[in-house]
């Protein structure tokens, strides 16, 4: 609750005429509009503390109340009583109430001040909803359909709640502004009118189908392109595709949350996509040409280097993932394993034990490599 005196916070004296408050207000008024201060809450406060200090002034009754309990006392008071007042004035409150003096100088924009009658446009909510995919899926892009209960615009009445050839009326009791005034002792404030529950009209012959809703809770299916590159735990926006607006407002969205399960050979890292091969060891150490699959499929020839070791990487460029922006692609890494024989044949046995013979006495210590071999194949 503000502190400041009304008459200083409009600038004005004491013995300021009706007239000259209104300029005063005016002026401040056209000053910290939100349109002219968008986001400005100190603008905000300034143009409601004016609003306020404007509606006790500008009212012969209240100015004099105002003046003969002082600031303190008239606010006190007024705490007491309504709890609309001042600070917790809103917008439309300030622009229902003093709307006019601003003149042609905002036109149009006078129309939040009044409320408009019969329905207001509100649109729906949002849903969400999440599905799986393959990792393949997401390396080439994929269609899905997806299917869900949302609600619809009501076929019957198309969404306008009321039965055929009927209307919404406008609410009489609160005039078809929602809101009705109460008066206590000598201010009056606001209240959400009871009868149309702030709507400012009432559906006096609902439609059969969705009893007045306007819409109905309907099972729906479509189709939806799920682009290459898309990631784990990625959402599209589907847009209309959530629930429909009613009188007019435009539907909410479909947010779909995409999992990627994981891949028993490929794994994504960043855009690249990694696989590890299986090489026997005169692989490994002759080098060799092999053919490997991509996760899409495609045959790929790879050349693996004369001495290569354990766990190279072997990159194969602009064969992962296109980046879900821009048109850049990831590469296909392949990591080298040694395929370790669990049974081998008595030759195979044989010409291994001679070649760890062979290697361990070219070894500078001698000890290890001849002897660990032994030790495994006995
Ligand atoms: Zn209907
Ligand atoms: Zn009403």
């Amino acid at each position: 609750m503000s502190t400041k005196n009304y008459y200083d916070v409009l600038g004005v004296a004491k013995s300021a005429t009706a007239d000259e408050i209104k300029k005063a207000y005016r002026t401040m008024a056209l000053k910290y509009h939100p349109d002219r201060n968008p986001d400005n809450k100190e603008a905000e406060e300034k143009f409601k503390e004016a609003a306020q200090a404007y509606e006790v002034l500008s009212d012969e009754n209240k100015r004099h109340q105002y003046d003969q309990m002082g600031h303190a006392g008239y606010e006190n008071m007024n705490s007491m009583g309504g709890g609309h007042q001042g600070s917790n004035m809103n917008m439309d409150d300030i622009f229902g109430a003093f709307g006019d003096i601003f003149g042609d100088i905002f036109g149009g924009q006078q129309q939040r001040s009044a409320r408009k009658k019969g329905p207001q446009p509100m649109r729906g909510h949002d849903l969400s909803k999440e599905i799986t995919i393959s990792l393949k899926e997401s390396y080439l892009g994929t269609k899905k359909e997806i299917s869900y209960y949302h609600f619809a615009t009501c076929n019957t009445c198309k969404g306008s709640g009321a039965k055929e050839g009927t209307k919404p009326q406008s609410c009489t009791k609160c005039n078809g502004q929602g809101q009705i005034n109460l008066r206590q002792g000598f201010f009056v404030y606001q209240q959400t009118c009871d009868a149309c529950q702030g709507q400012g009209f009432i559906i006096t012959s609902p439609c059969p189908t969705c009893n007045g809703r306007c819409r109905e809770k309907t099972f729906a299916k479509f189709s939806v392109t799920i682009p290459q590159g898309i990631y784990d735990n990625a959402e599209l926006r589907i847009s209309g595709k959530g629930d429909a607006g009613i009188y007019g407002g435009s539907s909410g969205d479909l947010y779909l949350k995409i999992h990627i399960a994981p891949d028993k050979n490929f794994t994504r890292v960043g855009d690249d996509i990694e696989c590890s091969v299986m090489l026997t060891y005169p692989q490994l150490v002759f080098g060799a040409q092999i053919e490997i699959e991509n996760i899409d499929e495609t045959k790929l020839a790879v050349k693996i280097p004369k001495g290569c070791a354990v766990g190279e990487r072997i990159v194969i460029p602009g064969k992962g993932f296109s980046a879900l922006r821009g048109n850049t692609r990831g590469n296909l890494i392949i990591i080298t394993r040694c395929h370790i024989p669990k049974k081998l044949s008595t030759e195979a046995k044989d010409a291994l034990v001679t070649y760890a013979d062979l290697i361990g006495n070219e070894t500078q210590d001698g000890s290890s490599i001849a002897s660990f071999f032994k030790k495994f194949l006995g």
